[in-house]
């Protein structure tokens, strides 16, 4: 099956709310440094954003907010 790398997952936190927030897409955008890896997510609340993959809030370790799923 062609998935995602493994490198983030595809599942991370919205920046705008705490509902786990699915990767829709992702793309190396251009910027004055050079391509830049950029994903496009959205969350359970339907917020959604295009934002570098390095502002991303994966899942964390330690006690998980989202028990009992
Ligand atoms: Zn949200």
């Amino acid at each position: 099956m062609d998935r995602l790398p493994d490198d983030h997952p595809d599942i991370v936190d919205c920046p705008d709310c705490v509902l786990p927030a699915e990767v829709l897409w992702r793309a190396d955008l251009p910027s004055t440094d050079g391509p830049v890896p950029h994903v496009k997510i959205r969350c359970l609340a339907r917020h959604w954003f295009l934002l570098p993959v390095a502002q991303l809030r994966g899942p964390r370790p330690g006690p998980a907010r989202y028990q009992g799923a």
